[in-house]
């Protein structure tokens, strides 16, 4: 079954856990898999069932990446913080990358997540 990836950076963490509580009954119906940090705020405060992968700085994003080549996910909601520059920039680039080479739904901020999250109902 396709996934669904999520991931926040530290300063979107609260929008994702709030975006996530509002379409918990459309997320959970799907394998949902985030980096290590976001997942354990989901499973946590929202209460969904997330298989978690390095956390971002550590890696995380480029596994997700490399499961977006692979063509084990069918969409990436990942709640970027433009504002901050991050030592794993890299691999940021790279996954965004990935999923415009591999044509897979990207929604980088709140507004677009909610498009994308309306498709999935
Ligand atoms: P995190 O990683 O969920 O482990 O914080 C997100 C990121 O910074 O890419």
């Amino acid at each position: 079954m396709p996934k669904i990836a999520l991931i926040a950076h530290d300063e979107k963490k609260n929008e994702l856990v709030t975006f996530c509580k509002d379409h918990k009954q459309t997320l959970q119906a799907y394998d949902l898999i985030a980096t290590r940090t976001t997942g354990g705020h989901l499973e946590a405060e929202v209460g969904l069932t997330v298989e978690k992968m390095l956390s971002g700085p550590l890696g995380g994003d480029l596994q997700i990446g490399g499961q977006v080549a692979e063509g084990k996910i069918a969409a990436v909601i990942f709640l970027r913080d433009p504002l901050t520059a991050h030592a794993h920039e890299p691999d940021i680039s790279a996954l965004m990358k990935v999923c415009d080479t591999h044509n897979i739904p990207l929604a980088t901020n709140l507004a677009t997540a909610k498009i994308l999250v309306a498709t999935l109902e």
